[in-house]
């Protein structure tokens, strides 16, 4: 009888974990054919999809995204002119001096730190990659300042090679209103975009989420009802129309 219990008990439990995953594999499908249309769409409403750093090399671009962390593109793009004009390369930039590095970003906040970080990036590249950006996300990342988004948003943006996708406040956002991912965590969201993505679409996916999240899907105030992306959005969170 105990046997009999046992094995009923194994069965619901093997039952309910087939039908858990039967379910989630529904739900990645759906979210893939979602992602889709909003691929399709986005192409339409921003054709070209550019990184709105202004940058004449790969260097320049890191220099730039570093600096942008906590920052807006807009200012960035003030500070960058004086800067790439001063320090054009790694090795100019390796030679500057902290104070006058810092008198130049300090408009961008936190200006002492990103002096610092793009100086000893400089540093790193001259001394041990020739003064070249490696092409690989690891070696990218153990440069000063430079994370996974930074490194993605160079392999990706400059070289064409995407190794992941960037992840800012308006790519977290938007993804979670359409009910691409339901995590909060930079991390959890770009695996989970990874997932149902097309790897030839993760750089351009976010640049153009981006200029939606500035001209329709603006934080507080959708413009829902104007919304290209309107008939595939969840809307998660918000009120009904
Ligand atoms: S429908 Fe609304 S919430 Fe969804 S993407 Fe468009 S503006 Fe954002």
């Amino acid at each position: 009888m105990a046997n009999k219990k046992k094995s009923a008990k194994k069965a619901i439990a093997s039952e309910s974990a087939a039908t858990r995953s039967a379910e989630e594999q529904a739900s990645l499908q759906e979210r893939r054919a979602k992602s889709r249309s909003v691929i399709r769409t986005l192409k339409k409403l921003f054709p070209v999809a550019e990184c709105a750093l202004h940058h004449e090399s790969a260097f320049q671009l890191l220099v730039a995204t570093i600096l942008s962390a906590q920052c807006t593109d807009e200012r960035v793009n003030m500070a960058t002119p004086e800067l790439f004009r001063r320090y054009p390369d790694a090795l100019a930039l390796k030679n500057s001096s902290q104070a006058d590095v810092e008198k130049i970003v300090h408009p961008l906040g936190f200006f002492r730190a990103k002096a610092k970080n793009i100086r000893a990036m400089a540093a790193k590249l001259v001394d041990e990659f020739d003064g070249e950006i490696p092409l690989n996300i690891d070696q990218l990342t153990t440069l000063a300042g430079v994370g996974r988004k930074t490194a993605s948003v160079v392999l990706g943006t400059w070289f064409g090679i995407p190794s992941g996708v960037v992840v800012d406040t308006h790519v977290r956002r938007i993804s979670n209103l359409l009910g691409l991912t339901a995590s909060q965590n930079p991390e959890i969201i770009e695996r989970n975009l990874m997932e149902i993505l097309p790897q030839k679409e993760w750089i351009e996916y976010s640049h153009r989420i981006i200029y939606h999240g500035r001209k329709t899907c603006v934080a507080r105030r959708p413009n829902c009802t104007n919304c290209g992306l309107l008939k595939y959005c969840d809307r998660v969170g918000l009120e009904p129309l």
